[in-house]
């Protein structure tokens, strides 16, 4: 396989995968209507296309329970019914918005109530970032000539604590696929999640602080491709919020304790890692006792 650097199609054509976040619970509280919201996207996909007439645009879906390609613009199926032409709609973006219903719709029907009460508001991100993470692979995979990828997140849900380490693992196969994961976080309080994607994958981090301007932003700071970025000022990361959450409960902790094995990490003391299996030792008493299981025995840290 040839080093990603000697497959690029040329410097500045690019392959976009935007992840839109249409988790119902987000969009009945915020300021910014979906509707509103979306103009502002279209405007942006548009203009990105506009660019470059190679540059492709994939956005994907990530609701609260599921997410889906909603639209790919080197597909050719991309004009919607009459229906939408008859409304007014952009052609270009027609099934876009078919498809966006249909997804937004069947995405609250696998909302089950019991698990809405005990469980953060947030949107299926490691999903998404998965599907785009594919999606890139397959390109990368189709032969020598192709666009130069990266992934936008526009998220405004609070980050799911529970998905913590599938987020982390896409996050270092981005990174190792030198794919920048940029993010655009409209929500209310800060995404540790997509400041650590940033930073880790060389990506950008905003947070915009006027969500009517948000096409401002978005093509000041999103539509410019990885090659022009040398050339001008973007955001700089004001730091970067590095917490993890424990893998026992799920939580966001401040301070916690790692198995030296697999680098898990746990709230409290545990005897055995959870993951690996791993006997943590006690003290140097226990190390002389026999190991009981065949796995290694981790010092505690
Ligand atoms: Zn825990
Ligand atoms: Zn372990």
């Amino acid at each position: 396989m040839a080093s990603v650097a000697s497959k690029l199609y040329s410097d500045d054509v690019s392959l976009l995968v935007l992840l839109l976040d249409t988790n119902p619970f987000f969009w009945s509280s915020t300021s910014i209507k979906f509707s509103q919201f979306l103009s502002h996207v279209f405007a942006f996909l548009n203009a990105v296309l506009g660019l470059n007439q190679l540059n492709q645009v994939v956005v994907i879906a990530t609701g609260y329970s599921s997410c889906d390609y909603i639209y790919d613009s080197s597909s050719t199926s991309n004009h919607g019914s009459l229906e939408s032409s008859r409304i007014g709609l952009p052609a270009l973006f027609g099934s876009l918005i078919e498809k966006l219903e249909d997804f937004i719709t069947k995405d609250e029907e696998l909302i089950k109530e019991e698990e809405v009460e005990d469980r953060i508001a947030s949107s299926l991100l490691s999903g998404s970032l998965s599907m785009a993470l594919c999606y890139i692979q397959r390109v990368f995979r189709s032969g020598n000539i192709h666009p130069q990828p990266r992934i936008l997140c526009l998220q405004g849900s609070p980050d799911g604590p529970e998905q913590y380490v599938a987020v982390m693992n896409s996050i270092f196969s981005a990174q190792r696929l030198m794919v920048p994961i940029d993010s655009c976080y409209i929500g209310a309080q800060n995404s540790a999640f997509l400041q650590q994607a940033s930073y880790i994958t060389g990506g950008v981090h905003h947070t915009p602080k006027q969500l009517d301007g948000l096409f401002q932003y978005l093509t000041t700071i999103f539509a410019t491709d990885l090659h022009s970025r040398s050339f001008v000022q973007l955001p700089k990361p004001v730091g970067v919020d590095f917490r993890a959450s424990c893998f026992c409960h799920k939580k966001t902790i401040d301070m916690g304790y790692i198995c030296s094995v697999c680098l898990s990490i746990f709230c409290a003391h545990h005897k055995k890692c959870s993951t690996c299996g791993s006997v943590f030792g006690q003290s140097k008493l226990d190390d002389a006792s026999p190991v009981s299981n065949k796995k290694r025995k981790a010092p505690e840290t």
